[in-house]
């Protein structure tokens, strides 16, 4: 790919920051890390009993290394800090609260200085600069405003690049449509699983996206999905789907994310420590091995968080981007610890049955995956209309397809049920993908 990054004016210095060198980049992580433990150990007395414990103190701490020296902070910590217990500044200094979208257990609170308003709304006007969208550009930000961090933290980072920002929220879908018509809109900020559901709208409505509107682009992000799935919406919508990764505890939205290559997220090392540690054991992995993501945030003021442990599966990729820039990149999500479920002894993401089911063709955009026993699993997936015309054979043999090529994935054999589209619940917010209905 050859497409070189557009730079909007007055953004240089954001893409001198991106390819800074490491050493420097280094450096003055550990600097902000100093800062951001000295500010914990005075504020938070949650942090002050953790070194204590630990028999330390921040100034022990002298390389990026000794990091390791300190414990885990996980969400259980946040939980019994509920509601102020982990506020690093007075709270004068707030100016505002999130919370996270609570798709595990009660939600958890996390505050934001004026200061973490401004970096926050910084880093994603550096991503969205890096995948070209600017002035001129019209956003509709499909993400639910509230007390879920999505959309206020794209909101404002898109108006700080000038785009003009719809903040149009999940929902009342046909009017969504009508916005991308009537107002020439060039990006849209969604879930994957709303977007595939907008994509099937507007085939029924008979709109062809990739004619009909002025699309060019869409940032995926909030819950983990497939590189099938991008390629599935990139095709029916004519775009380019970019991969957006943050959470609550760390901003919201912008953590890491996709340049124009996309083949990974850069994860924007100037504002966070990343490790990938083995989820069991806890131990530090190297770069190119799979495991769980830990963050310590080096410039958040209101709520720093050190060693947290995010549950999201990932990998650090060991080479250079082509794009220049020396933030590290981590793979797609490949699912969070907390959805992963064990079927006849056998580790299993959703993610991995979603790999096969957007690989077939016949296979609709919504599935459901629902757990009997410890022994079965069933796959729910609607497939396209057109297949139920009456041909029972057709369908056996999807059906036989599906369950032989999930079982190749992942050694367990599903019983598959087809479903015409529009059978199973749409979610405008996060997709719940996998129904539990086990009981011990
Ligand atoms: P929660 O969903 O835990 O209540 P948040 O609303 O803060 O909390 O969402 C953050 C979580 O969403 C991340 O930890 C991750 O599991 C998921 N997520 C966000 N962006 C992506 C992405 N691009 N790919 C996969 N998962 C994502
Ligand atoms: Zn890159």
């Amino acid at each position: 790919m050859s497409r070189t990054d557009p730079l909007i004016e007055g953004a240089f210095w954001q893409r001198q920051n991106e390819v800074i060198e490491r050493t420097f980049l280094e450096a003055e992580q550990l600097h902000h890390l100093k800062e951001t433990l000295d500010s914990v150990y005075s504020n938070v007395p949650f942090y002050k009993s953790r070194f204590e414990k630990a028999g330390l103190i921040p100034g022990d701490i002298r390389s990026l290394g000794d990091l390791r020296r300190l414990p885990f902070t996980t969400s259980d910590d946040l939980r019994a800090a509920y509601p102020f217990g982990m506020l690093a500044v007075s709270k004068e200094d707030v100016v505002r609260l999130h919370t996270s979208s609570g798709t595990t257990g009660k939600p958890k609170a996390i505050f934001f200085s004026r200061q973490d308003i401004e970096n926050s709304s910084d880093l994603i006007a550096r991503c969205l600069v890096m995948t070209g969208t600017g002035r001129g550009d019209i956003l509709q930000n499909m993400m639910t405003y509230g007390m879920f961090t999505g959309a206020l933290v794209m909101h404002y980072g898109a108006e700080k690049v000038g785009a003009l920002v719809i903040p149009a929220g999940p929902g009342n879908s046909d009017r969504q449509i009508s916005f991308m018509q009537d107002f020439g809109v060039t990006a849209f900020h969604i879930t994957p699983s709303y977007a595939l559901y907008i994509s099937s709208l507007m085939q029924e409505r008979g709109i062809d996206p990739g004619k009909d509107l002025s699309l060019k682009r869409a940032y995926l992000g909030a819950e983990p999905y497939t590189e099938e799935t991008r390629r599935k919406i990139e095709y029916i919508f004519g775009i380019d789907v970019y991969n957006c990764y943050g959470l609550t505890e760390m901003n919201g939205p912008g953590v890491a994310f996709e340049c124009m290559h996309k083949n990974g997220m850069h994860l924007w090392e100037d504002h966070f420590l990343m490790e990938i540690i083995n989820p069991d054991t806890g131990e530090v992995l190297e770069d190119g091995e799979k495991g769980e993501l830990v963050l310590t945030s080096l410039r958040r003021e209101a709520m720093p968080l050190i060693r947290y442990r995010t549950r999201d599966i990932t990998r650090i990729m060991p080479d250079n981007c082509e794009c220049g820039r020396t933030h590290r990149r981590i793979s797609r999500i490949l699912g969070r610890s907390d959805d992963m479920f064990i079927a006849r002894g056998v580790n299993i993401f959703p993610q991995q049955i979603e790999q096969v089911l957007m690989g077939i063709k016949g296979v609709a955009q919504n599935y459901q995956i629902v757990l009997e026993s410890f022994d079965d699993i069933t796959v729910r997936a609607e497939i396209s209309k057109d297949l139920f015309d009456g041909n029972i054979e057709h369908l056996l043999d999807l059906q036989t397809e599906i369950a032989d090529k999930i079982r190749a994935e992942i050694i367990v054999k599903p019983k598959v049920e087809l479903l015409e589209p529009g059978a199973l619940p749409v979610s405008e917010g996060k997709a719940k993908r996998v129904i539990d209905n086990r009981t011990m």
